[in-house]
């Protein structure tokens, strides 16, 4: 029998085998109709109950509060770093950011086009290495929302905390963590997500918001950024990337048979929980330096003592099927994203891989 490959990329990442079967199944001839589901029209009857669908499964995956609008649009999590200021400023000229590793900064900074960003907490000062407790953040009081990136995808770090803010609308950065574990979307104004991570094929961005924080971006807002537009037409207000959501739609079912996110959870964590202990036993071998409490179930990054052997840590690894360890051009050193797709097996292969390789090269 063939060896299993396993792919730890950061993102786009590995979906689940079962529903790339599906999706190859019906590749050819969608339920009969003959042609596949990239060649319908988005408005037929078909596509329709397809979207429906997606949004209905996530709807019941995630417990979305009926005041809440789910929008299947496009532009990656980037453009919402764009779209979040322009849509939910309402007139409010200050933005809060807490800033934990490279997407909340770069979020930041493209809010900086729009609004008087206020910098509310920050974890520069002590290596990225953790997420500042509410108690030590500053938010003013006439701040238009507070941003979070939820999970760190580059660093590693993830809130481990839902922050309490009032009045304020909470808005998260969810891209590499939605739907790893169960989360209370009423304590949130807006999530985002880019798709290629948790949900589905790039492509598609995932936006659950608020409805009383629709309707109120400028005048010129361009319409296709505006979400109020986006969640009056069912995000059709032109073609919708089809596909992708017949994927995501797909995913969200998966999720469902398999437990939904409680049983998730639980898989997430002792996934999280091996890699980690076999970084931490290592001796020194392999290294992660993020607080305990603030360590992400989803993206592990860890170095290794001696990096003269990153490049031989890549190629045995890749002989033995276990694919894009390599951490992110910023930091270096190794990355292993474990998503939801990312059976237990798979972390047992890497585990069991990275043991032999240490006693090896020590
Ligand atoms: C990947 C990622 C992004 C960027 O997503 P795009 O869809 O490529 O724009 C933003 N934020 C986080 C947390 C990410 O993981």
């Amino acid at each position: 029998m063939n060896q299993p490959v396993y792919n730890f990329g950061a993102g786009p990442a590995m979906l689940p085998p079962a529903v790339l079967e599906q999706v190859q199944a019906e590749l050819l001839d969608w339920h009969g109709r003959g042609i596949s589901v990239m060649e319908m029209s988005h408005r037929g009857a078909d596509y329709m109950q397809i979207i429906a669908e997606a949004e209905q499964d996530l709807r019941d995956l995630m417990n979305i509060p009926e005041n809440y609008k789910v929008l299947f649009l496009q532009g990656g999590a980037t453009l919402q770093f764009a779209m979040v200021p322009i849509n939910l400023l309402r007139g409010h000229h200050k933005a809060s950011y807490v800033q934990t590793g490279i997407w909340s900064e770069k979020a930041l900074n493209e809010a900086r086009r729009f609004a008087e960003v206020e910098v509310s907490a920050s974890n520069a000062d002590r290596q990225a290495r953790l997420v500042p407790p509410q108690s030590e953040w500053q938010v003013s009081k006439d701040t238009a929302y507070v941003h979070i990136a939820g999970n760190e995808t580059i660093g590693g770090v993830e809130f481990d905390f839902v922050p309490e803010l009032g009045d304020i609308p909470l808005v998260s950065d969810a891209s590499s963590h939605i739907l790893s574990r169960p989360v209370d979307v009423s304590r949130f104004g807006l999530i985002y997500a880019g798709a290629q991570k948790n949900i589905g094929p790039a492509g598609l961005t995932l936006v659950i918001v608020r409805e009383d924080l629709l309707g109120q971006a400028p005048a010129n807002t361009p319409t296709m950024l505006d979400y109020a537009v986006q969640a009056k037409e069912g995000s059709m207000h032109n073609t919708p990337p089809t596909f992708a959501i017949y994927m995501a739609g797909l995913v969200f079912k998966w999720l469902k048979k398999t437990g939904g996110l409680q049983a998730m959870a639980e898989r997430n964590a002792r996934k999280a929980e091996l890699l980690y202990q076999s970084i931490d036993g290592s001796a020194g071998f392999y290294t992660n330096p993020i607080e305990p409490r603030n360590r992400s179930w989803m993206n592990v990054p860890f170095t290794l003592k001696n990096a003269n052997l990153d490049k031989v840590f890549l190629q045995e690894a890749e002989l033995q099927h276990l694919l894009q360890l390599k951490g992110h051009r910023l930091l270096g050193g190794m990355r292993a994203s474990i998503y939801n797709a990312m059976p237990e097996t798979g972390v047992q292969a890497l585990v069991d891989f990275m043991r032999d390789f240490a006693r090896k090269h020590n």
